[in-house]
């Protein structure tokens, strides 16, 4: 991959500007957020998107009739950031007109920041990212992609880097876009296993012995103490640096314990062996209080502190209601140059957020495939007839690394058509006239 054009925001006016205009996916664009509606039924026009352009200046209730009027709006405004917002009951550009218009349909959406990891991490606060703690970004998408997948038979999601700290999920289907709030609350709870604590207390993993007899959280566990032997303990030696010690002690949260704890493992060397001490010690505390009133205080301890250090942690106010925005995929980050590029969840540990192009890079990218592909009246004498068929032109996105992120998004686009045409064709079925003349 190329490296010659790091990000200059100074440039990002005139680079959106092209990037608008010949990489930005709207054909596979439109047929997602269209859902299989006839280009006559105005579906499109009642979503809403939102425009942030130069110093922040946002354009909210934006909504177009047709790609072509999409294509038109974005390029004329060459936004530094879209956003998505819900189908509404009514086009949402006459909300001053129509104060009655609400939103009727959404996809469910997830959206998971690395800030809000900073209690645990040991590398990096606010919004850095780096490689040691982008896999607690991995480890999100593969523990929610599962419970959504297997159980909740959800089966169009699309997963989103967010061009600089975060990722972004869409669940697509129909089943999803149509939920309620609590319903949405519902499946919110379901996925939350990291609770803000009563009267101002910090936030904490609570396990009861009840959910670990749930499979769901039983699946999540697994992926978690992987998640948490390999990244944390051995490739992070968490046990071995004092902020990453400190943070694991304060969790065992009685202090007799802490400091037998303590006393025991610093002679040690090598994280996991000092890891192994602290789990035979914290085994053997679990099972002297096995027998307390208050047993289901200390019953999950081990794993309730390897869940605070990297499950899933959701923006609830996201996804609860129907109205919130999110930043739409292929939109740039403003402050990165990166695009908001789809990752296969499939291959969510491959995925590198350092890897992903900015804009600067693509353009240059463009070119450099220019350079090397000359048009062939460039290349021949200038003799060749004129009436020779001609190959259609090459879209400027394959010429560029950008391809693999629009080949992932054209497969969602894909399932979802294929999903809905099936959906049609039962519902044809089903209002077919039965003969009953035997
Ligand atoms: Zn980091």
């Amino acid at each position: 991959m190329s490296l010659k054009a790091p990000f200059n925001p100074d440039e990002l006016p005139h680079h959106l500007s092209v990037y608008y205009r010949r990489f930005f996916p709207y054909s596979l664009f439109h047929r997602w957020l269209n859902y299989g509606h006839s280009d006559t039924g105005h579906f499109f026009a009642l979503r809403e998107f939102c425009f942030t352009l130069k110093d922040d200046v946002y354009l909210r209730y934006k909504s177009f009739e047709t790609q072509k009027e999409l294509e038109k709006g974005i390029q004329e405004y060459c936004p530094h950031k879209i956003d998505i917002g819900p189908v509404y009951s009514a086009r949402i550009k006459d909300v001053k007109l129509n104060p009655l218009i609400v939103p009727v349909e959404r996809e469910l959406i997830f959206d998971i920041d690395m800030t809000d990891y900073d209690e645990v991490r040991l590398c990096c606060s606010s919004a850095n990212i780096c490689s040691k703690c982008w896999p607690l970004m991995t480890l999100a998408i593969k523990v929610i992609h599962r419970v959504l997948t297997e159980d909740f038979g959800f089966q169009n999601i699309l997963w989103v880097y967010s061009g600089r700290r975060g990722i972004h999920c869409w669940i697509a289907d129909k089943k999803a876009r149509n939920l309620k709030s609590p319903a949405r609350h519902a499946i919110i709870e379901y996925l939350t296993l990291i609770k803000a604590g009563l009267q101002g207390k910090e936030r904490r993993a609570v396990l009861s012995n009840f959910d670990l007899e749930y499979q769901a959280v039983s699946k999540s566990l697994h992926l978690v103490r992987n998640h948490f032997l390999k990244n944390l303990v051995r490739d992070q030696g968490l046990m071995e640096s004092e902020k990453g010690l400190a943070k694991v002690l304060a969790m065992l949260e009685d202090q007799e314990l802490i400091a037998k704890v303590r006393a025991a493992i610093e002679p040690i060397s090598g994280s996991e062996r000092r890891w192994d001490k602290l789990t035979d010690m914290v085994g053997d505390y679990v099972a002297s209080k096995k027998r307390n009133q208050d047993s289901w205080k200390t019953s999950n301890m081990l794993d309730e502190l390897q869940v605070m250090f990297c499950y899933p942690r959701l923006d609830i106010n996201v996804s609860h209601g129907l109205n919130h925005l999110l930043k739409s995929p292929f939109s740039v980050h403003p402050k990165t140059g990166r695009v908001c590029v789809p990752i296969n969840p499939d291959q969510a540990d491959q995925f590198d957020p350092f890897a992903v192009p900015t804009i600067d890079q693509l353009l240059e990218e463009m070119s450099d495939y220019d350079k090397a592909h000359p048009p062939l009246s460039a290349t021949g004498t200038g003799d060749e007839p004129t009436t020779v068929p001609t190959k259609p032109p090459i879209p400027d996105w394959k010429k560029t690394s950008l391809k693999e992120g629009i080949t992932i998004f054209e497969t969602f686009v894909r399932k979802l058509e294929i999903n809905w045409k099936r959906e049609k064709a039962k519902e044809n079925i089903k209002t077919e006239p039965v003969d009953t003349d035997f």
